[in-house]
């Protein structure tokens, strides 16, 4: 069996999107509402920076009551903001200002695959823009949580009870999942470092 190629991770970016929604989950185009990023030293397992914005819908611009309810972002909040075009020249930006643009050795990290997967990819082909090469290469941490821990995947509320550690917060806050995440990810690092991006997108 041919070895399989092992890269050393510098930084992990955890990323927690935050979309429009109603109860049905019938709100199409879904669109990308808070867009927050944490950049994670992989040795010293710091945030050594963050990316953070909330991010105005354009297709519906006013937020349901259930949105607001979920995620705790009103309308104030996302009204008068970028819009996800813009935001994502900010991120790119920042990108290169953090020097991991072209760095090879990063990793995104989410909660599941449906940011990277799903969220982005869509609302990119809804716009008619490419996805940046960057965003195709990410770790799911419940796939790593329940291969670690050898058990079944829970949510994130589940993952933090089972390490021990506090839902610090508001679930379904973005910048606070994102926090959350990183906190999971630095209990399984001390367990097992340099893991390992869970999809590597050839597109
Ligand atoms: P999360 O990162 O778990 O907060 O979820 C990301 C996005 O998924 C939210 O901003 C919503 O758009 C959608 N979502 C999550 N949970 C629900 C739910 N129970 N009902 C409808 N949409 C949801
Ligand atoms: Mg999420
Ligand atoms: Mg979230």
């Amino acid at each position: 069996m041919a070895a399989q190629f092992v890269e050393k991770i510098e930084y992990y970016l955890v990323l927690d999107f935050e979309a429009t929604c109603d109860e049905k989950r019938t709100s199409r185009p879904q669109e990308i509402i808070e867009f927050p990023v944490l950049k994670v030293n992989a040795t010293t397992l710091e945030t050594e920076s963050t990316f953070h914005t909330y991010v105005t819908p354009t297709v519906h611009p006013q937020l349901t009551a259930f949105c607001t309810r979920l995620t705790g972002i009103t309308q104030k909040m996302v009204t008068d903001q970028p819009s996800l075009l813009k935001v994502l020249e900010m991120f790119d930006e920042w990108m290169v200002k953090e020097k991991l643009k072209d760095n090879p050795n990063i990793c995104f990290v989410t909660c599941g695959d449906w940011d990277l997967k799903t969220m982005l990819p869509g609302q990119c082909a809804y716009l008619r823009v490419n996805v940046p090469q960057y965003f195709k290469k990410w770790m799911n941490i419940k796939k790593v949580f329940s291969r670690i821990m050898k058990c079944r995947s829970f949510g994130m509320a589940g993952m933090l009870d089972k390490l021990n550690l506090t839902l610090d917060g508001r679930h379904h806050s973005g910048i606070d999942d994102a926090r959350n995440t990183a906190k999971i990810l630095r209990k399984l690092l001390k367990k097992e470092p340099n893991i390992q991006p869970t999809t590597v997108l050839r597109y």
